[in-house]
């Protein structure tokens, strides 16, 4: 028997001691709510493209200094020498974990790749005060993918949506990589974290990640040209369901006090928020975004046409109108930029002002490493 026998439906009204009586659908359509247009025009992705833009020249920048500085040693500490960017240790996140690890087990700052770790840190900061803002403000690898998924638009006329058990499914592997990662180091006491970071594989981590992209294999090649097609279909394809270092940003967003929320009294349910989402989020549904997905771009927020409808934003006061609601409560793309700004650069400065920022290696050391970086495998192995 059909459980929808026994459930009330909203056709039928039934008064005590009547018979139930079949009520035609309302002909009258819920009353269309009124748009208080938005006063100011948002300029949040204008901002954020320029601090995306920063970003990845200060990356270039970053990756030309290490490049140099790694030519220098194979040619024999000949030609023009510049001093290794400490910087491009932003790229080595298992790093940054491990001696995160061995830092709060230890209470000692590691001597290898400290800088890894004060990134790595600042990282998952931005992560717990502004979402995954880190992804969709900062990350190169991001602001790449969003690029892709604009040329997929022209290219093909749109992004395309995995249907969702497909979506989910890939998620999933995400998670899976940032679970393999995280249990191997999980499973390290301090002495095997120090002893592999000072393993000459441990020392020239960095040097292997450059000298991967600079001898690309034919696989790697296959790989990364799949992964750039795939990107240009699917928007975000690498973030959304390959990449674990955002998993981890995501997973700690989840303690972030400052969320995407809708004010259901101003907001008109016109939708244009969650057509707009990147994460195919029901933003207009939705009074407050708490997914593991949300990288705080303010896509939505910029598409909302009304005042007060949809923020970026500490919870509401108690308070009658949208608009006293609101009041000093929503963070400004330009206060999302301060506060992105104060905790990357702080970070860096701290770790400079306490003499913690460089790896302090003899030069002697890379002379005699750097030239074969290429025949250095993994202490496991
Ligand atoms: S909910 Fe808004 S801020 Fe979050 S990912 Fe979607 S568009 Fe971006
Ligand atoms: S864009 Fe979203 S939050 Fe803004 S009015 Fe439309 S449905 Fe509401």
């Amino acid at each position: 028997m059909s459980l929808g026998l026994f459930l009330p439906s909203p056709t039928l009204k039934v008064k005590r001691n009547e018979m139930a009586t079949v009520v035609a659908p309302s002909p009258v359509p819920a009353e269309k709510k009124k748009l208080h247009r938005r006063a100011a025009p948002d300029r949040s992705q204008k901002i954020r493209h320029w601090v995306q833009g920063a970003f990845v020249v200060l990356n270039g920048w970053l990756g030309l200094q290490f490049y140099l500085w790694v030519r220098f040693y194979e040619h024999g500490g000949t030609g023009l020498y510049v001093s290794r960017p400490a910087g491009a240790e932003g790229w080595l996140p298992i790093a940054g974990l491990m001696n995160l690890k061995y830092f709060a087990m230890t209470g000692h700052v590691p001597q290898v790749h400290p800088a890894a770790m004060f990134l790595f840190a600042s990282f998952l900061l931005m992560s717990v005060l502004l979402k995954k803002a880190f992804c969709s403000w900062l990350c190169p690898v991001g602001t790449f993918s969003e690029f892709l998924a604009a040329v997929g638009r022209r290219i093909f006329g749109r992004n395309m949506r995995p249907w969702r058990w497909a979506d989910n499914l890939l998620r999933s592997l995400k998670y899976i990589l940032l679970g393999l990662f995280a249990a191997a180091v999980a499973f390290m006491s301090a002495e095997a974290l120090q002893g592999f970071m000072q393993t000459p594989y441990g020392l020239l981590a960095d040097v292997k990640m450059l000298n991967f992209f600079r001898d690309l294999s034919l696989t790697a090649v296959a790989v990364l040209g799949l992964l750039v097609l795939l990107s240009m279909l699917v928007q975000n394809f690498w973030c959304r369901y390959l990449c674990p270092y955002g998993a981890l940003m995501g997973l700690v967003s989840i303690f972030s006090p400052v969320k995407i929320r809708r004010d259901a009294e101003a907001c008109i349910d016109c939708g244009k928020c969650a057509k707009v989402c990147p994460a195919a989020l029901k933003v207009d549904q939705l009074v407050q975004i708490r997914s593991v997905e949300c990288s705080a771009c303010l896509q939505c927020v910029a598409a909302c046409p009304a005042e007060d409808a949809l923020q970026f934003a500490l919870p509401a006061r108690p308070a009658a109108t949208p608009a006293q609601r609101w009041y000093r409560r929503s963070l400004s793309p330009v206060a999302v930029t301060c506060v992105i700004a104060y905790l990357f650069f702080g970070m860096v400065l701290f770790a400079r002002a306490t003499g913690h920022w460089k790896t302090d290696l003899p030069r002697d050391v890379y002379m005699q490493l750097v030239p074969r970086a290429n025949q250095l495998t993994h202490p496991g192995m």
